[in-house]
């Protein structure tokens, strides 16, 4: 049965046509779904007995199942859900002053094959689907009874490598009769994925772009990222230029500190070089250690050194503060595991 949940509202409004109902049950359905958070046909109580049997027989609403929770120290709540077909995926809650964000995830293991990080070192297996990814969304939202305000598709995966289905997901929540959360709380980050950045930059949706730099120059970004031998700095930098163009938007770039590789006085110059006339920020990372790599995190000492010389350089940075690190749910640590492989430190399991 294919999940309610994969449809943006204009495409809910065909399926309806196409099964012979009128479109307004189209709009009923999904505010029932998104404005008033009822999760079952049976429940929709201005739809006829028939019509709620009908969509019943057609649609799934079915949440994700909660395998494992893991509560951190400052409160992020990392989830461990079950898709329909077994498949494990992570996504891990954040609670900011400003609201609750969530990381969602977009594939199930990943190809991207980041030296540094832990959610490649299974293989993608598949992508999401829409509705995976909007179930992640709605499951926390009803396990914690309050909603979340923004999204970060920074989870395992690559999102620019199942574009399709990151733009549906992204259409549902951000739409006014969806969850409505707005675009500038929406935050997509890609490894630089030059032909979807290029495309992405046509979409007409003012979602946060972030992209993960990690490098200042070829020869490095080559040794740690393998994504830099199809599209390399030069070619990069072009496709973040003609994405500010077309979107006026101030694009972030992520950089990880890792100690010896990328961390020095003479890699924040060169950064600077690259970035100097982008409208962009920069976003420096503590490196979280992978037990399967052998990285290790910056020293305090250089990661203050590195941003003061970039400040020094006059470009815009911050250095980014971490959520969950005693969970491993942190940047980077999130690993689509196999069932079985459920780590138990510290976790509650729910019913
Ligand atoms: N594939 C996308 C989104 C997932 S990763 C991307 O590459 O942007 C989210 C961010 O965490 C990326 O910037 C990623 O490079 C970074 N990251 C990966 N491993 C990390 C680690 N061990 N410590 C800190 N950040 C890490």
């Amino acid at each position: 049965m294919i999940s309610i949940y994969n449809y943006t509202l204009e495409q809910m409004i065909d399926e309806f046509v196409a099964i012979g109902e009128k479109k307004f049950r189209a709009t009923q359905v999904f505010e029932w779904i998104y404005r008033k958070n009822v999760y079952s046909f049976d429940d929709m109580n201005n739809l006829s007995l028939d019509l709620r049997n009908k969509l019943s027989n057609i649609y799934s609403t079915n949440l994700l199942k909660i395998v494992e929770k893991q509560e951190s120290k400052d409160g992020t709540i990392k989830y461990l859900f079950e898709l329909e077909d077994g498949g494990l995926v992570e996504s891990v809650l954040m609670i900011h002053d400003y609201g609750r964000s969530l990381c969602v995830t977009s594939q199930l293991g990943c190809n991207m094959g980041c030296k540094f990080c832990a959610s490649g070192l299974l293989k993608k297996q598949r992508n999401l689907t829409a509705a995976e990814m909007v179930l992640q969304v709605l499951t926390v939202n009803f396990d914690t009874q309050n909603n979340v305000s923004h999204v970060v598709v920074m989870g395992t995966g690559e999102p620019f490598d199942n574009y399709d289905n990151v733009m549906n997901f992204i259409r549902v929540i951000n739409h006014a009769k969806g969850l409505a959360i707005g675009a500038r709380h929406l935050t997509i980050s890609t490894c630089g994925l030059v032909d979807k950045i290029e495309m992405y930059a046509h979409e007409g949706i003012q979602t946060n772009l972030a992209i993960s730099l990690h490098a200042p120059n070829d020869d490095i970004r080559d040794q740690i990222m393998p994504i830099n031998k199809a599209y390399p700095m030069d070619k990069l930098r072009e496709a973040i230029k003609y994405y500010i163009s077309k979107t006026n938007r101030r694009v972030t770039l992520e950089y990880i500190l890792l100690r010896g590789v990328n961390d020095q006085l003479v890699h924040a110059r060169q950064l600077a070089h690259y970035v100097r006339g982008l409208n962009v920020y920069v976003n420096l990372i503590p490196y979280n250690a992978v037990d399967e790599h052998g990285y290790q995190q910056s020293s305090t000492m250089d990661v203050e050194a590195f941003k003061n010389e970039l400040l020094r350089l006059k470009i815009n940075c911050t250095l980014r503060k971490e959520h969950g690190r005693d969970i491993d749910g942190a940047c980077g640590q999130l690993r689509a595991k196999k069932v079985g492989e459920t780590s138990c430190k510290s976790s509650q399991k729910v019913k």
